[in-house]
């Protein structure tokens, strides 16, 4: 998978060069990333990759001569999606992870600054995305959130596919509770059915307190989850 942002600030995406498995991902040549910075392709004398708003009020505004210019120097893969990062986007799921992971070879990661970003701007996204309810100052963050969480599922990444499928948000429901050795830590002991051998057994265990802790935790997930049952 290629991956190209159009940021700013592009060193904000170094550290996950070094990060675990995501880190070994890019080492091993699963994903390749490549950012483009629209202060290189402002024209003026200052580089200005700002101005005020039309109409005034405050805070500056990304022009959108230097992002059109950058994402034109983007190479165009066939299987190509653009993402805008910004709070008034569709909210970011696992499902969106996995169908850009699946179904392109190629993302584009816009990201704004500032107040925001020139209406026009928007246009040359085919998708836009939140990462949550928040307002932070930069789409580095959900950017890097986004390349993280689909690197993840890219064959070869994460060790096995059961590890991708058995976890939250892939079946609709939170995962299970885990437990490893020791068998009892501090008074707190490993429910026995884990440590029965009964696979049967642990699996209907396993369910339960996923159905459990999705309703507990998550009603809004499990009433989705129960309508598709
Ligand atoms: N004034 C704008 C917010 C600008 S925040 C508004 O009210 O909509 C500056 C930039 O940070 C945004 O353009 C976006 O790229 C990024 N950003 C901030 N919060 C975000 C979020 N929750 N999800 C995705 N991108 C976000």
């Amino acid at each position: 998978m290629r991956l190209d942002v159009v940021s700013l600030a592009p060193e904000a995406f170094s550290p996950l060069l070094g990060l675990g498995v995501i880190g070994r991902a890019f080492q091993a040549g699963i994903a390749s990333l490549h950012t483009h910075n629209p202060r290189d392709f402002a024209t003026d004398k200052y580089r200005k990759v700002d101005d005020e708003p039309y109409g005034g009020g405050a805070g500056m505004v990304l022009k959108p001569e230097p992002v059109f210019a950058a994402m034109e120097a983007v190479p165009a893969w066939p299987q190509r999606r653009v993402l805008l990062m910004s709070p008034q986007g569709k909210p970011l799921e696992q499902a969106d992870l996995r169908r850009w992971a699946t179904n392109y070879n190629q993302l584009v990661l816009i990201c704004g600054h500032y107040e925001g970003f020139d209406e026009r701007i928007r246009c040359l996204a085919d998708e836009e995305i939140s990462i949550g309810d928040f307002v932070l100052t930069g789409g580095e963050l959900p950017a890097a959130v986004i390349i993280n969480g689909v690197v993840r599922l890219l064959p070869g990444t994460v060790g096995t596919q059961a590890c991708l499928e058995e976890e939250s948000h892939s079946a609709g429901l939170l995962e299970h509770p885990h437990y490893t050795r020791p068998a009892e830590f501090r008074g707190m002991a490993v429910p026995p059915v884990l440590r029965s051998g009964d696979h049967g057994a642990i699996a209907r265990w396993r369910l339960e307190q996923q159905k459990q802790r999705t309703q507990q935790r998550r009603p809004d997930l499990f009433e989705r989850w129960q309508a598709q049952q």
